[in-house]
């Protein structure tokens, strides 16, 4: 009988419902085993074989059993027939051809007794008399004496009687009536069959009440608990075996709950391992094991709840932004790239208390949450906090120290905005005004920066119609040799014309202005290609009017990786039919610090094309002397900047004295821009600098303006002013 002690039970189905318990008890069991006995396929095939062997075994014996008890019978028989012959047997008749028996005991033999029939033989086996019912058996001379005859429907029985059982010479062959041996034999077999089968009825349902008891009871026990744990493999329902472990049954079934229960707890472990894995890979960044974005939020919305509940009174967000980690991506490789990302990560984790969360939130953008209140009052010394962390000192990856800055932009719960999301936007929008402040600095979140975040969003809606309206215009502003005082090119700028209301009809908008809205965007890369394309269209017409003189084009640097700069290059020289050494490609430092080895690339096809290459604004970037000698560029354009200030200031003097001298030492042209003076030109003539552009010389001008102002130019640099 099943039983389940209450202590097992709770430790496999701890939530189970009562009603599941009763379930479990061994009442159920019992009952349940004897409805399912007699249903049980098992035992009726058992049971089946059982009852048929005992059929078999008792249906052989009897049938042995009633050979011999015939035999006696007959033997019976026939010692009655011989007893109803000798009384009548005349000894003195010894002849051989005169029966012994007379003819009037014959008769009376055959009609009294069991003799139906007689047959008389004399010692010759010769018939000397007959009488009654004829017998089917004759004797032979070499017949045996021991010979019977049984009747096909057993009603009939005939023997021989030998002279020695007789006392006499002759042989009497007799038929004797077999009837009553055939009914007591037939009493007999109906007897036994009766026993037989009340036996086997008795065998079977002991056996059926056994084997549901042995077998089927705790077979069914076993595949309940299958069963359950086919359904619930992680939390079977399984309770106690009552069954003895000693016999094979119940060490089977000990040893199925045992897998069982291994099999529950492997499905546990494994289940437990992969939602660790699952969160693991939806809340954590796999490089650094910091939170991750979403994480992160989750995190500023528990907070904001804190705040909400009264428990807090604000919290910081701050969004960080390495400098020019892609840099150190490209030149160092992604190794390298990676082990400082998790070695800010870990050692903003050790600088900031355990109330702070510090997430990795992009490629290489940080974004830390922390309590306000108590000895830190205000986001921005949280910022201050988590640079100073960072700039204390190198960053040690590889043996190799790295100096790392960061901008930091920061916001705060409920002051900025009172939804978390938001926070960490204006966090962000913060963090782009450090960037565009010069990087390695901090912004706090002002109310203002939304407005010029909105008022880029419409002036980029404004350029992309402006496009497609054609209010971008190019003006040309020549370039001069100093030595001979010849135009020997012109720069072209591009120029907005913004239509509006107002009596004029619109106003320019510089390129200063919307060319970083449109490098943001991308929408330089469309522009880019307009400008080539125009530029060197108006440089052929002025070819055709007898002016051969390099157009120099201003190219972004997310032109260089954002588009095909060489195809359209070439589709434009192959379409407009212009010398490619008249054309000129002025790009800035700027370029250098995205995909150097792309950059390379660009610039040398661009080179083997025959198109120059110039370095804008030279001095105010990077200036690695190293890329100098990498790329090949046919001149630098000193920035404006330096020229402007040279004479008051020595530094900016000795600025462009060195760049002049660097630019010839490695075979380059200079060329300066921004020269506004008589004073600025006597300086640059001393300092042997090849090439001028400025407004002493001219403005920017329109196509045909410009076309006027050549045709009127009289060579000599002094007349214009
Ligand atoms: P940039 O390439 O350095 O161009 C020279 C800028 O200096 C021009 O300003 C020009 O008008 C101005 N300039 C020339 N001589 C003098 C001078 O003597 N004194 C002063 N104060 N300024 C002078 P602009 O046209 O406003 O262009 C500003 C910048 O916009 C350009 O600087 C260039 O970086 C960018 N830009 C202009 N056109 C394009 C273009 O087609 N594509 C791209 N990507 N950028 C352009
Ligand atoms: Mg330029
Ligand atoms: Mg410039």
């Amino acid at each position: 009988m099943r039983t389940t002690t209450k202590k097992l039970e709770t430790n496999w189905s701890g939530k189970m419902s009562n009603n599941k318990k009763i379930r479990k008890t061994g009442i159920f069991n019992l009952s349940s085993s004897h409805t399912h006995i007699w249903k049980s396929n098992l035992s009726w095939s058992i049971t089946l074989i059982v009852f048929l062997t005992i059929m078999f075994v008792h249906a052989s014996i009897l049938a042995l059993s009633v050979k011999n008890e015939e035999l006696k019978l007959l033997g019976e028989l026939r010692e009655k027939a011989l007893s109803s012959i000798t009384p009548m047997i005349d000894f003195r008749i010894q002849g051989e051809l005169t029966s012994p028996i007379k003819q009037y005991y014959l008769n009376r033999i055959v009609s009294t007794t069991i003799i139906q029939g007689m047959v008389i033989y004399n010692s010759d086996r010769e018939i000397i008399e007959a009488v009654g019912q004829p017998l089917a058996m004759t004797l032979g001379r070499k017949d045996s004496l021991n010979k019977t005859y049984r009747s096909y429907n057993g009603e009939s029985y005939e023997v021989i009687f030998a002279p020695n059982e007789l006392g006499t010479n002759f042989i009497i062959l007799a038929k004797l009536d077999s009837i009553s041996v055939k009914e007591e034999l037939k009493r007999q077999v109906w007897k036994s069959i009766t026993i037989m089968l009340l036996l086997s009825g008795f065998v079977t349902t002991v056996l059926m009440i056994a084997l549901g008891k042995w077998l089927l009871e705790p077979i069914m026990f076993l595949k309940q608990d299958l069963e359950e744990a086919y359904k619930n493999p992680e939390n079977p329902d399984i309770s106690t075996s009552p069954y003895d472990e000693k016999n094979e049954i119940g060490s089977a079934i000990k040893i199925a709950q045992e897998l069982i229960k291994e099999n529950a707890n492997n499905l546990k472990k494994i289940k437990s391992t992969a939602q660790d894995k699952i969160h693991k890979l939806a809340y954590y960044d796999s490089l650094t094991n910091l939170p991750n974005r979403v994480l992160f939020i989750q995190k500023l919305y528990e907070q904001s709840k804190l705040v909400a509940d009264g428990k807090q009174k604000s919290f910081a967000v701050v969004a960080l932004d390495i400098d020019h980690f892609k840099d150190i991506n490209d030149s160092m490789g992604h190794n390298i790239g990676d082990a400082i990302l998790r070695a800010i990560g870990k050692r903003l984790r050790l600088a900031l208390p355990e109330s702070a969360t510090i997430a990795r939130i992009g490629e290489d953008e940080f974004a830390i949450t922390m309590p306000l209140g108590g000895s830190v009052q205000k986001a921005v010394e949280v910022g201050e906090k988590i640079q100073s962390v960072i700039k204390s000192e190198p960053f040690k990856v590889f043996n190799e120290n790295f100096q790392i800055r960061a901008s930091i932009g920061v916001s705060t719960f409920p002051t900025d905005s009172k939804d978390p999301d938001q926070v960490l936007k204006n966090a962000d929008i913060a963090l782009n005004r450090a960037k565009e402040d010069g990087r390695d600095t901090i912004r706090e979140y002002l109310k203002d920066f939304d407005e010029v975040v909105q008022q880029r969003f419409q002036m980029l809606r404004d350029l992309r119609n402006a496009m497609e309206n054609e209010e971008l215009q190019l003006h040309y502003q020549p370039q001069f040799d100093m030595k001979t005082g010849k135009i020997i090119g012109a720069e072209a700028l591009l120029r907005w014309w913004k239509k509006d209301n107002s009596k004029e009809g619109g106003k320019f908008i510089s390129p200063g202005v919307f060319v970083p809205i449109a490098e943001q965007s991308g929408l330089i890369v469309p522009i880019g290609n307009w400008v080539t394309n125009k530029a060197c269209k108006t440089a052929i017409k002025w070819q055709n009017e007898g002016h051969n003189i390099r157009i120099a084009i201003n190219v972004a640097a997310a032109q260089f990786q954002q588009s095909d700069i060489v195809s359209n290059m070439q589709q434009v020289i192959d379409e407009t039919g212009i010398n490619p050494h008249l054309v000129e490609l002025e790009v800035t430092e700027s370029v250098f610090m995205d995909d150097i080895k792309h950059t390379v690339h660009v610039l040398d096809v661009l080179h083997s094309m025959g198109v120059e290459l110039a370095i804008d604004d030279f001095g105010t970037g990077y200036s690695s002397l190293s890329y100098l000698r990498q790329f090949p560029i046919d001149r630098l354009k000193i920035d404006q900047s330096f020229i402007r200030n040279a004479l008051e200031n020595p530094d900016d003097a000795a600025i462009t004295r060195t760049i002049i001298k660097l630019g010839h030492s490695l075979n380059l042209k200079v060329i300066a821009e921004g020269v506004e003076t008589k004073e600025h030109e006597k300086f640059l003539i001393e300092q042997e600098c090849d090439e001028v552009q400025g407004f002493k010389y001219s403005r920017p001008l329109p196509e045909d303006k410009f076309l006027e102002f050549i045709n009127n130019y009289n060579g000599n640099l002094d007349s214009l002013s």
